[in-house]
């Protein structure tokens, strides 16, 4: 059966960046219907965490008062374990106010943000379709046509176009032949609700283990000694060397009971439930004839932190831009569509760019000890270096990254080192102690043994590996020049 109505545009997708869409959309007086298959408040398998960026877009759009519960914990400092080993705790140092950013940010279970956020797009005059769940996008004639089915009926919607916000297992992208499947670029986790902690205000821990590289750990705490945690690792390793994700949570729940004074008497409250995210580095393109991806659909999240509430809500944003002009010129073809991938390279690749840049030279499992060597010994300078905090830090979840000054951070401080290990290396010699494997020296010594232990494992996939660095480092290296981060400004509301 087909509803007579056409609409302006249809959005499959009801979470951060369906809502987004909807809500900026329908207050332009744009005729949009969001289609979402579950019916809200519904589980959205997360970490929670909203960061500044997030709270910004959610300010501006009406929400805050709805979710500024006077429980709600403010997150403004954390901890972060290396192993055993507590190697930071204090500030977020990049979470500084300004450019209308709060402070801090807020863990925000699923249920409740998805909701406010659906209630804004109506509230804006969205037509909403909750329970309905999109089968198959088509063109058909001069419209979209959405193939849809809700707990009575299959019927058909039409727009002029179609935006995919349905997650990373898009319909839409499915149907448009843009499904992403690339374990390069896909992150697999698992989280529950804990309770029983007697954990300090809003102070968030994350945790690298050796065994569970590239990936990390989380506890975010909520109030009443509830805290969401988790682990995610990158997918491509855990097919490569049978790992777990499963039992790497398992095991890093009884780790955190015994690392973390406030956590020794943490329970589950909820099972345990395992999720994916599609990392921009990902992405080809994310427009087609008749419609675009948006936010996980368009594997928006983070390459370096798994984050993408605040990505999905800005590429949404970014998106009604061309939307707007497309409907205004009554252009729907791929290649008007074009410009939302223009705008949002411009908008998201300096930052992004180089997160991927790193995401990508951590993907080498063999790796794996040099990296958390090297990262630990950052945090450890975190801790006494606010100014390096602040630059360097920014890498892990920051907004004003600057990829230029991070890179200049960190060789200046490698030459600090080498000054210093240089005397001692020296003194060793000369002493006849030989060459200690502390410092730069162990570090050299893990790079050389993963690389060997990388060749003779598999040689073909580790020249792959160094083409996908080298090419990655191409197109970084245009926006490593560029002091510009309109991340900061943030999108147009
Ligand atoms: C374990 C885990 C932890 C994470 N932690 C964080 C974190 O702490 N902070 C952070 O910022 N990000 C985090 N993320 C990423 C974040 O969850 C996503 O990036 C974010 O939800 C993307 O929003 P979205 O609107 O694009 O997609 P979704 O939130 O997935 O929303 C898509 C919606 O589309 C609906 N839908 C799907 N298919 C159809 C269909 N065929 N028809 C109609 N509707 C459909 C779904 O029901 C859903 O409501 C985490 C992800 C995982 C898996």
């Amino acid at each position: 059966m087909a509803t007579a109505e056409v609409f302006d545009v249809i959005v499959v997708g009801g979470g951060p960046a369906g809502s987004a869409m909807g809500w900026s959309l329908a207050r332009r007086g744009v005729r949009v219907a969001i289609l979402e298959r579950a019916i809200f408040p519904r589980e959205k398998v997360c970490g929670d965490f909203v960061e500044p960026a997030g709270l910004r877009i959610l300010e501006a759009m009406g929400c805050i008062d709805a979710l500024d519960a006077p429980s709600r914990l403010p997150i403004t400092t954390n901890r972060v374990y290396f192993g055993p080993r507590l190697a930071y705790r204090g500030e977020i140092p990049y979470y500084e106010g300004g450019h209308g950013l709060p402070a801090h940010g807020y863990i925000v279970p699923r249920d409740q943000l998805d909701t406010v956020l659906l209630e804004r797009a109506r509230a804006a005059s969205a037509t909403v379709l909750q329970g309905c769940a999109a089968l198959d996008v088509r063109r058909d004639g001069e419209t979209m046509a959405v193939d849809a089915r809700d707990a009575t009926r299959d019927f058909t919607l039409r727009a002029r176009l179609v935006i995919g916000a349905d997650g990373v297992e898009s319909t839409v992208a499915k149907s448009a032949g843009l499904r992403r499947t690339d374990r390069r670029h896909i992150g697999i986790s698992q989280r529950a609700y804990v309770e029983g902690l007697d954990v300090e205000g809003g102070e968030a821990t994350i945790w690298f283990d050796e065994d569970q590289v590239p990936g990390y750990g989380w506890m975010f705490p909520m109030p009443g000694g509830r805290a969401n945690v988790g682990v995610g690792m990158l997918s491509e390793s855990c097919h490569r060397f049978d790992l777990s994700v499963p039992r790497a949570f398992a095991e890093s729940i009884q780790r955190l009971r015994i690392r973390h004074p406030g956590c020794a008497n943490a329970r589950l409250a909820s099972r345990p439930i395992g999720g994916v995210v599609k990392m921009y580095g990902g992405i080809d393109r994310n427009h087609f004839d008749g419609g675009l991806l948006i936010g996980d659909a368009g594997s928006f999240v983070d390459p370096m932190t798994g984050e993408g509430i605040t990505q999905g809500m800005e590429s949404a944003l970014i998106a009604s831009q061309t939307v707007l002009d497309a409907l205004e010129k009554g252009r729907f073809d791929a290649a008007f569509l074009s410009r939302f991938d223009r705008d949002f390279r411009s908008y998201f690749d300096p930052p992004m760019l180089y997160l991927s840049l790193c995401a990508v030279m951590m993907r080498n499992w063999h790796f794996r000890e040099f990296w958390w060597r090297s990262t630990l010994r950052g945090f450890e300078k975190a801790q006494s270096d606010p100014d390096f905090a602040r630059v360097a830090g920014s890498a892990f979840g920051g907004l004003n990254l600057q990829p230029q000054a991070i890179v200049g951070q960190i060789w200046s401080s490698i030459f600090a080192h080498l000054a210093q290990g240089g005397v001692q290396a020296i003194g060793d010699l000369v002493s006849g102690r030989g060459f200690r494997a502390g410092g730069l020296a162990g570090d050299v010594e893990a790079w050389q043994r993963a690389w060997t232990a990388s060749l003779k494992d598999d040689a073909a996939w580790h020249f792959s590996w160094l083409a996908d660095v080298a090419k990655t480092l191409g197109r970084v290296l245009p926006s490593l020049m560029s002091t510009d981060n309109a991340r900061v400004r943030g999108p147009l509301i």
